[in-house]
């Protein structure tokens, strides 16, 4: 009753243009028109885009560890946007709508974990931000799925720099054995991060949770950069 109330005298405002017009989860529809989504086909196993259905090149003859990694959109514009605000500017009002917009992506692709969870954080980087923004769409996605989150089930037990501005090599260096996972024997697992770059980090964090046991490894993101 309130709330219909508060509705009808404040009508919701988008929170990137503060149109008024078809806001869903606090963005409006002109601003959700601006979303580039992941050009469909994608690679079965590790989500690329590609010319015709399947899985690509590179997936069969290397499979990866992880069953499955899906990103919803290209990391540049208003997704990248809202993803920095999100990330490093306390905007965490974002976060329905972007559990949303992996929520719609994992449906369609019939994918259904038995616990979700996310890339893990060090401590001492969520004393300085205050909070894991992975976490925060995990909590969002596991509302509309209907799938408990999971917080103890990956540790980052090493504090490595942030990857950005790294060489691939270096990168590759710095995520050596960083990651601990328990209570996942026999589990489909679902983890949540917020943009994939290299799939380095996905690839490391599903080899850890293969190792503890889980049946099936499902990665998913909002964004991935183009490579
Ligand atoms: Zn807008
Ligand atoms: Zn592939």
């Amino acid at each position: 009753m309130f709330s219909l109330l508060r509705k009808h005298l404040f009508p919701p405002r988008c929170l990137i243009c503060s149109n008024g017009e078809g806001v869903e989860d606090g963005v409006c529809i002109e601003c959700r028109s601006r979303i580039r989504f992941l050009p469909e086909p994608v690679c079965d196993v590790c989500g690329t885009s590609l010319g015709t259905p399947g899985t690509c090149i590179e997936c069969l003859s290397r499979p990866p560890e992880y069953d499955r990694m899906l990103s919803v959109c290209v990391f540049d514009g208003l997704i990248q946007d809202v993803i920095h605000r999100f990330k490093y500017h306390r905007a965490t009002v974002f976060g329905k709508f972007l559990a949303k917009l992996v929520y719609r992506s994992v449906t369609e692709k019939g994918i259904r974990p038995d616990v979700l969870t996310f890339v893990p954080l060090h401590w001492s980087r969520i004393v300085l931000r205050g909070y894991n923004q992975s976490a925060l769409i995990a909590r969002d996605l596991s509302g509309y799925m209907g799938v408990d989150v999971r917080y103890g089930i990956l540790h980052k037990t090493i504090k490595t720099p942030s990857q950005v501005g790294l060489p691939k090599r270096d990168r590759e260096r710095n995520l050596k054995a960083v990651f601990s996972a328990r209570g996942v024997e026999g589990k489909s697992v679902m983890v949540v991060d917020d943009v994939i770059t290299t799939g380095r980090t996905a690839r490391e964090v599903s080899k850890t949770l293969k190792k503890a046991g889980a049946k099936h490894v499902f990665f998913v993101s909002v964004g991935r950069t183009a490579s």
